[in-house]
């Protein structure tokens, strides 16, 4: 039997037995992990579970907790109180109520994000998901509704799924919240945000998106949280959540997988 698998993975790409694994369900997961033994995301040490991180990277994840500026959700050296706001905060405030993120953005955060966004691995949502689960539980109580950050339907044909609405379908299965990814629809084609500073991030995505439907009934008392899978300037979050106001809403809440903090050199 090892010989005959050993033989389909000469001639069978890794893409097939993406497809296999879907339609063989959890006999599927055997046999693609058979094939190809789970390895860390980012540094490919073998493990136990696919789709996850080895002991070591683990520990280099940088949770982001408090103390933090209750506005943008950056974290503080030192405590300052609850009450304080981040001079960005002061300076440029944003549109959403409070901003939070499960991690700073580093090579370990890159490596699950790349993976997430461009390896053609939805799965990967499934682990980010359970992290955000329990990092967010203060802001996804009360059962608000989640909104992804929606992608141009020309780069979602590309890219097959878009990111922010898999992490937002698996935040929903876990916390029992509801999820509506067809309210916001990005109805501009933008730019790539990659290399943009933070003035040029803010037009390129000016008047991007727009309310356009809504599967649950318009309740614009209702909160909304914004889900997104990393937070750099928080030019689009502010940008989909001007959309949001534009139709009513009032409460919204944006949440990130990770987030930028250095700012200065986006590299994403
Ligand atoms: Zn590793």
């Amino acid at each position: 039997m090892q010989i005959l698998f050993m033989k389909l993975e000469a001639i069978i790409d890794k893409e097939l037995f993406l497809q296999i694994k879907k339609l063989l369900g959890k006999a599927g997961n055997g046999l693609l992990d058979f094939i190809y033994p789970p390895i860390c995301v980012h540094c490919s040490t073998p493990i136990i579970k696919a789709d996850g991180l080895c002991a070591k990277c683990w520990k280099e994840l940088i949770p982001i907790s408090e103390p933090l500026c209750p506005v943008l959700g950056l974290p503080f050296a030192v405590s300052l109180g609850s009450s304080v706001l981040s001079a960005q905060a002061i300076a440029n405030p944003p549109e959403f109520d409070r901003a939070r993120s499960a991690f700073i953005y580093n090579d370990i955060t890159h490596s699950i994000i790349s993976k997430l966004k461009y390896g053609d691995r939805p799965e990967m949502a499934t682990f980010c998901a359970k992290i955000m689960a329990g990092a967010f539980a203060e802001i996804l109580e009360d059962s608000p509704i989640l909104v992804p950050v929606p992608l141009h339907p020309k780069r979602q044909r590309q890219r097959r799924y878009n990111q922010s609405t898999q992490l937002a379908k698996e935040l929903g299965l876990l916390k029992g919240v509801k999820v509506a990814p067809m309210m916001v629809a990005r109805v501009r084609e933008t730019k790539q945000q990659v290399g943009l500073s933070a003035k040029m991030r803010e037009k390129n995505v000016e008047g991007a998106f727009k309310v356009v439907s809504d599967l649950i009934e318009m309740n614009i008392e209702q909160r909304i949280v914004i889900v997104d899978d990393v937070m750099t300037t928080g030019a689009t979050l502010n940008a989909v959540t001007k959309a949001l106001k534009k139709a009513g809403y009032k409460k919204i809440d944006v949440i990130s997988f990770a987030r930028v903090v250095n700012g200065g050199e986006y590299i994403i």
